[in-house]
Formats: structure tokens, sequence, C-alpha cells
């Protein structure tokens, strides 16, 4: 059996996968904001991260996923103090900001069901996790590496890439940093335009506030998956994963946080997902072509053709490697639609056959050119797996076994042509793969009409 190798954002290498603590695994992967709906972009990493925590389950780790709920105000963009999104919109829908919370974090937890994507073991929130960002924060003023001006506390970013890489993660080079940070909300209060805020002091207007040693005010983002990676799985665990968006500079800043606090890099392996373009285009508010999942499951989108099924949407992502850009189209989803579809069917009648009456099959009936072929297409799905998560090989393979399934099933190929063994393997792998680790689901068991109320 081959071993596990993953693509290790932060060494640009693919690695054998040690776990820290033998057949543990301790896994954090950033949540959503859930100050609006959630979009097609929010799908592809909790799919594939989904798949890993399935195919690391598979394999027989005791695995901890942990997934924050992002429920406070952060900053967005490099070096932008933007305004607090949750407590805005609050105004403006006229709830109360946790009402809003508790809105469009009901609403992401149904899309991952559609979605048929796991519970992580742990979901903590920011809201919940005030006095551990506090007592980090205040680690980091202690070693020097943070200071407090009018009552926010922003991380000394020139400082720590005096003797730590700041930018290694990401690519970034700290000249470049310091040149294209433009001045914005908050910079004049720095001491260098590259500094990230930890905690931001709350102008009276706003709604979400908490009291701090440095007044009454709202934590900085980074510092929230810091401190809730580091109570649930240990200053160092093994795998931190998110989409390439998040490399800089919130993943960068989570690094030097947990350098300055626990003297390491907090995980052992960065793994992440690329993104997804529409039609050649990047996905974004400036693009307006931003699709929402409960439009994706509607249709109810000018961009879309028609309403998709979550599992399309999911089989669509898993068709291309996590590691690749995904190009959304309308064309691409029927596609995939069909694919799912005609796979599907190939695996409803693998699970009616039977070796007859259990016999083995006579050795002349043997087709050995087949029998080897179709058990290297199914142990290949295990290796494919472990050369860093490859879905879209496993798919590959799935495809050259339906015609060979089909043909079984209509008795063009007698089922004695395999020997009782690779028959068996057939069955057993081509089911686990499908159903469990890539946790696919006919389409044909809930259809769109339900979705759209
Ligand atoms: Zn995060």
């Amino acid at each position: 059996m081959s071993e596990l190798k993953v693509y290790n954002s932060f060494t640009r290498e693919k690695e054998v996968f040690k776990p820290i603590t033998p057949g543990h695994v301790g896994m954090y992967v950033c949540g959503p904001t859930v100050s609006g709906e959630s979009h097609l972009g929010h799908a592809r990493p909790y799919i594939t991260f989904d798949v890993i925590y399935r195919y690391l389950m598979y394999l027989g780790y005791k695995v901890r996923y942990v997934r924050n709920i992002t429920d406070a105000g952060h900053f967005e963009e490099e070096g932008r103090a933007a305004e607090d999104k949750i407590s805005k919109k609050a105004i403006l829908e006229k709830l109360e900001p946790m009402e809003l919370v508790q809105k469009y974090t009901n609403l992401f937890h149904w899309a991952m069901a559609q979605f048929n994507t796991l519970a992580p073991s742990i979901e903590p929130t920011a809201t919940g996790h005030i006095t551990e960002q506090i007592s980090m924060i205040q680690k980091i003023i202690a070693a020097g590496y943070a200071y407090e001006v009018n009552g926010s506390v922003y991380f000394d970013v020139k400082k720590y890439a005096e003797k730590y890489d700041y930018g290694k993660l990401s690519g970034r080079i700290i000249d470049d940093l310091l040149e294209t940070t433009r001045t914005l909300d908050g910079q004049e209060e720095k001491r260098d335009k590259a500094d990230f805020a930890l905690w931001k002091a709350a102008p009276p207007e706003h709604i979400m506030r908490w009291p701090s040693p440095w007044g009454e005010g709202f934590p900085g983002w980074h510092i929230e998956c810091s401190a809730m990676s580091g109570k649930y799985l240990g200053d160092q665990f093994d795998i931190h994963g998110g989409g390439m968006d998040l490399q800089f500079p919130h993943h960068e800043s989570e690094i030097a946080q947990s350098t300055i606090c626990n003297h390491k890099n907090p995980a052992r392996y960065w793994i992440h997902n690329n993104m997804i373009t529409i039609n050649g285009k990047k996905m974004g508010k400036s693009y307006n072509n931003v699709i929402k999942l409960t439009e994706l499951f509607s249709g109810d989108n000018p961009a879309l053709e028609k309403a998709y099924h979550p599992m399309v949407i999911r089989f669509f992502i898993l068709q291309t490697h996590y590691h690749s850009t995904l190009d959304f189209s309308n064309e691409a989803l029927i596609a995939a639609e069909k694919g799912l579809r005609r796979l599907w069917e190939a695996y409803e009648h693998l699970n009616k056959m039977t070796l007859e009456n259990g016999q083995p099959a006579a050795a002349s009936a043997i087709d050995e050119e087949l029998d080897k072929k179709v058990k290297k297409l199914v142990d290949e799905f295990e290796e494919f797996m472990n050369d860093d998560f490859n879905t879209a090989k496993v798919l590959a393979n799935m495809f050259e076994l339906a015609p060979i399934i089909n043909s079984l099933k209509d008795k063009i190929i007698p089922i004695t042509a395999l020997t009782p063994g690779t028959f068996n393997l057939l069955q057993e792998k081509f089911g686990l793969y499908i159903e469990k680790i890539l946790g696919l689901k006919s389409i044909t068991e809930a259809d769109n009409d339900k979705l759209k109320g």
C-alpha cells in the first residue's frame, strides 16, 4: 500500500503525511463569515476538506476536525479596517446582530447538509472565544511584538520580519507589502503600514463590543483562528486548511501570531484549495458575478440556465483536483449532471449483481486481461487518493469501469469472466469510494423542487 502524500503549501512540496500523534489527526479549516449567504466559492473548500476528513477516517485515523464560525466583525482585506459587516447589516435588516448570525449560520448548515458534508467535530464561534483571543493578544504584547494605540492593538509586522520570515507561506515580500498597502482607515495609528489589527477599539455606534484591557472593542480576524485552533488542537497540529485566497494576509498572520506565542508554526501541513472562476473570470462582488448557493439550487440567477442539484455541484468540484483552478459554466455543470447520472446507474447495476450461487468461476471462463484491467482500475482508487487526494483520477477510473459494469449487466460479458475475488473487490470498493469517501448520492433521491421550499 502506498503512503499518503499531501502537498504542503508552506514548503511547496509534496510530503509523506505523518501525524504528530500516531493514529490521530488534528485538522483546522477556516469556516464561513456568517454576515451573509454562502456562495459557490464557499462550496469548494468545505467539500474538499469533507473528502479529506472522510479519507483520513477511512485510513483509520481518529480525526478531530475543527471548523470555526466567524460571527464577529473583522478586517477583510489587507490592512483595511473594514466596517463591522455584521453589525452594519444588522441595522439595515433591523435585526439583533446575533439574530442575523443565527439566520446565516442555519442557512450555511442547511447548504452543507445538501452537499452531504459531515459536520465537523467542533464548530467554535469567534464570539464564544473572546477571552482566549484577549489572552493571546496579551502574550504578543508581553513578547514585544504588538503595541496599543487609542484602544486598538496592532501586530508589529516590521519587527517580526526582522527575525522571522513573514511572507514565506504566501510568497509575499515584506517590501512589496509596504509599497502596495494603501492609506486607509487606521493607517495613521500604525507604526507601519503592514501591521495588522489584533484588537480594534469600537466606535460608539458599533453594536458588537466586548470589554478588554484596552477598552471596549472587538477582535481582529486573524487572532480568532489562532486562539480557537490552539484551544482545541494544541500549539501545533497536523493540518490547517482553507482556500488559497486565505494565504495572505490571514494564514500568514496566524503563523506570525503562533510563532510569537508558542514559538512554532501552528500547523505541520498547510493545505489550500484553488479558486473557482466563472466563465474564466474571478468571482467577486466587484465583478458582479457572485452566485449564492440557494440560487444554484433554485436556478434563480440570470447567469444560470437551470437549477443544479447540490450533488451535481459536489461531483463537479470533485472532478477536478483541489489544487487546480476550476471554471464554472452552465455547459460544465450540465456535463457533470450527465456524468453523475451515468456513474450512478452503473453503480446501481453493480449493486444488484451477484456471483451465481457463490460458485467460483470455471478457470476457462476467466478473461484474464479484463480481470487484470478491472483489478488495476479499482486498486488505483487508493493510490490516487494517497497522491494528494486526487479525486479527479478516482472518478476517471470509475468512468472507465462503468461500461464494463454495464456489459456485465447486459450479459455481453459473463460475470464469470472476472475472478470472484476481482468481482467482490469491484463491488466493495466502488460503493465505498462513491458513497463513503467521495460522499456522493443519487440525484434522483431528492429533486430540485424539494430544495426550492
Ligand atoms: Zn481562519
